[in-house]
């Protein structure tokens, strides 16, 4: 066979624990042999970020600016433990944020669909896609705990001295108090991300606030979308069939509950937040779930939605057998492809990526999987795999889809 040919490279962010050891199975088992495999290398392993004073993490997230597409692998975010465990020089920042502080953007998580894992809403036939506002709101907010009676005012002193003054609460014993921002360009470039990939996946596009008690902060919000949707969306929203919705929060959550799936939900920070938990886990696994982040600079960067896996490398470290589901990784990187593939011009590359997937799916549906969707699955002949035996066996389908 001969093998297909890229013509630009991918970002690979390599990364730590046991998604670093499933990195290279899928690189060895289901890439190289079938593809011309090209990207640029940069080691986002701990050990590695390290070193450079997390010096390559900034460089990864440049050159994804310059080339457009990145897979990342899952990576320790450093905490006290970490700090001995590596014997870090510091408590290096979160590579997710550092990355997503230079792309800016919004992340998409969107769950794996398969046959015999079914999610606990019936209904729900096709993935639902939530969009998270990733900046503001109570996650930038400052709290007073407030000790007696008093009175608490809203101040905000212009550039130019002018001021606005509202009185929040005159209280009359104790209680709480919290300020709380975002910015018009954050909003904007939130509703650019959502608008661009709800046209690039060909999905209605849901977006809810509570505007009607929150007249000002969460009315901001409506108006931006609606402004942008009308100004550089809509007509190519109705070319290609799709719709931007908005409603109100109470009524998007009882929609979503009904729906059939198959659209993009946008939300504000914290409804994004609690909501993506909801629903990933009402799909089944966060072991199933994919993540994009696209950045208004028409860049993307794709991920496994879960974290390194830390108790199963442990175990691997011992030497004892693992069963870690690859899936979303396998997906992080079909997803990367396919994106190169279209922005390249090379279809035998997306459609590579294609069969890559449908090859992943049809092992699961066919009975083979790992452990922690053999406990969830409804099929009656299941074979739990190991971590390796479960890449090797969607090899096998992929050798026999071409
Ligand atoms: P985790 O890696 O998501 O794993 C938590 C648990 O979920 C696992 O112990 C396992 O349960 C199950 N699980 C998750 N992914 C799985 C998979 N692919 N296959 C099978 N089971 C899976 O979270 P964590 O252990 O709390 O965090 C480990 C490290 O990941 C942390 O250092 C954190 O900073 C980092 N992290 C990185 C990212 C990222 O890079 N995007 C995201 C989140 C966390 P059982 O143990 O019950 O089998
Ligand atoms: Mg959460």
């Amino acid at each position: 066979m001969n093998k297909i040919k890229m013509t630009a490279p991918l970002v690979e962010m390599d990364g730590d624990e046991m998604t670093r050891i499933l990195w290279q199975d899928i690189k060895d088992e289901l890439l190289l042999p079938f593809l011309d495999l090209k990207t640029e290398y940069y080691d986002l392993g701990l050990a590695h970020r390290n070193e450079t004073n997390d010096q390559v993490t900034k460089e990864s997230a440049e050159a994804t600016l310059k080339y457009g597409v990145a897979v990342k692998c899952a990576t320790i975010t450093p905490n006290a433990a970490r700090m001995t465990e590596y014997n870090l020089k510091e408590m290096w920042k979160s590579p997710n944020g550092t990355i997503r502080a230079i792309l800016d953007g919004t992340v998409f998580r969107t769950p794996i669909i398969v046959k015999g894992i079914e999610p606990c809403v019936r209904n729900w036939e096709l993935p639902i896609t939530l969009a998270r506002h990733a900046y503001g709101d109570v996650y930038k907010s400052v709290e007073i705990k407030v000790p007696g009676a008093g009175k608490a005012e809203l101040v905000y002193t212009g550039a130019d001295g002018t001021e606005i003054r509202e009185t929040i609460q005159e209280f009359k014993g104790a209680g709480v108090l919290q300020g709380m921002h975002n910015t018009d360009q954050s909003i904007e470039s939130f509703a650019r991300s959502c608008f661009s990939y709800a046209l690039d996946t060909k999905q209605d596009l849901w977006f809810a606030t509570k505007d009607t008690i929150s007249k000002k902060y969460d009315h901001t919000f409506k108006d931006i979308f609606q402004e942008i949707y009308d100004q550089d969306y809509k007509e190519a929203f109705e070319k290609a069939g799709i719709t931007y919705f908005y409603t109100l929060i109470d009524d998007a959550v009882a929609r979503v509950m009904k729906s059939k799936g198959g659209f993009i939900w946008a939300c504000k920070n914290y409804d994004g937040d609690v909501m993506s938990d909801m629903v990933s886990s009402a799909f089944g696994s966060l072991a199933m779930m994919t993540s994009v982040l696209v950045s208004p600079k028409g860049v993307y960067e794709y991920e496994a939605a879960h974290g390194t896996v830390m108790r199963h490398y442990y175990k691997h470290l011992k030497g004892e057998e693992t069963s870690t589901n690859s899936v979303a990784t396998i997906f992080a990187w079909s997803g990367a492809l396919r994106k190169r593939g279209e922005m390249d011009e090379l279809p035998e590359l997306v459609d590579f990526a294609d069969k890559l997937e449908k090859a992943t799916v049809q092992t699961i549906e066919e009975g083979k999987m790992t452990k922690d969707l053999a406990l969830i699955s409804s099929l009656l002949d299941v074979k739990v795999l190991n971590s390796e035996d479960f890449i090797k066996a969607v090899r096998t389908t992929l050798e026999h889809s071409f």
